[in-house]
């Protein structure tokens, strides 16, 4: 579904954030990306979506280089989510929610069942948490609305970028079993970036753990745990 072949990125700057990487990631699956912070995981995620663009190699998604995609469908078909998610703080939940369907031209009731359908499956309550503001939900819940927003056009890909590092621990867990078992429901394919390794092991059907700007082990979490 997604395929990293030899890439590099190098800033203006001459900084090589990425460093001839290669990763594939199989459909339905959820790779996790860790590592200390500054090694290249949000410059990797990034040339998915094309909000970065590599300096050499390419980018597949779904066979064809991220390059010849038209960026607002490839936006479309892959979901983003990150650490602080910017939800319009003037529109209540349930519009944050139902902006992308309303986007893609549904008629407004039939945005907002989506939308409500959307909070439910991350664990709101669209009856009681819909009509807040974003600034009356908790770390938590915002987090939980990211990551509705970022399904709503039920994207085969999920982009997540430390989704889950600004919330407490005892939240970040509730999170990361509800993420599971969503996951188990959807199956998008998911690349999650995190610089905590119980977190990328508790998560990940496989793990790549990143030196600076290269996969220096890409394995199933028990094997990263065996690892000397
Ligand atoms: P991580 O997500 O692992 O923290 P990043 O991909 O954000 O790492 O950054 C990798 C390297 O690239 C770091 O040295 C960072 O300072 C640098 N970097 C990131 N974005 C830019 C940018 N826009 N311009 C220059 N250097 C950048
Ligand atoms: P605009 O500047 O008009 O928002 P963009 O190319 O930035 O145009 O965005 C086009 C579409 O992609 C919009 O629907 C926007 O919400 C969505 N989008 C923008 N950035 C991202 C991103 N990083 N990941 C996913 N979707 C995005």
């Amino acid at each position: 579904m997604l395929r990293f072949e030899h890439v590099t990125k190098r800033y203006p700057d001459g900084t090589v954030a990425v460093d001839d990487l290669n990763l594939e990631v199989a459909e339905g699956e959820l790779v996790t990306l860790v590592g200390p912070s500054g090694c290249g995981k949000t410059t990797t995620m990034r040339m998915v979506n094309r909000l970065e663009e590599p300096t050499e190699g390419r980018v597949l998604f779904d066979g064809k280089d991220v390059a010849e995609h038209d960026p607002v469908q490839l936006r479309r078909r892959i979901g983003y989510v990150i650490q602080q998610v910017g939800l319009f703080p003037h529109r209540t939940v349930l519009d944050n929610t139902a902006t992308v369907p309303h986007l893609l031209g549904w008629r407004k009731a039939k945005a907002r069942q989506r939308a409500a359908e959307l909070l439910d499956l991350v664990g709101l309550d669209p009856a009681v948490h819909g009509d807040r503001y974003p600034n009356q939900l908790s770390g938590g819940q915002r987090q939980r609305v990211g990551v509705a927003r970022a399904l709503a056009a039920d994207p085969p890909v999920l982009l997540m970028d430390e989704p889950f590092g600004a919330v407490d621990p005892v939240v970040r867990e509730r999170l990361q079993s509800e993420f599971l078992r969503l996951q188990a429901e959807v199956r998008k394919t998911v690349l999650f970036v995190t610089h905590d390794i119980e977190e990328a092991v508790r998560l990940g059907d496989r793990i790549a753990v990143y030196g600076q700007g290269r996969i220096e082990q890409f394995d199933s979490p028990a094997a990263v745990l065996g690892a000397p």
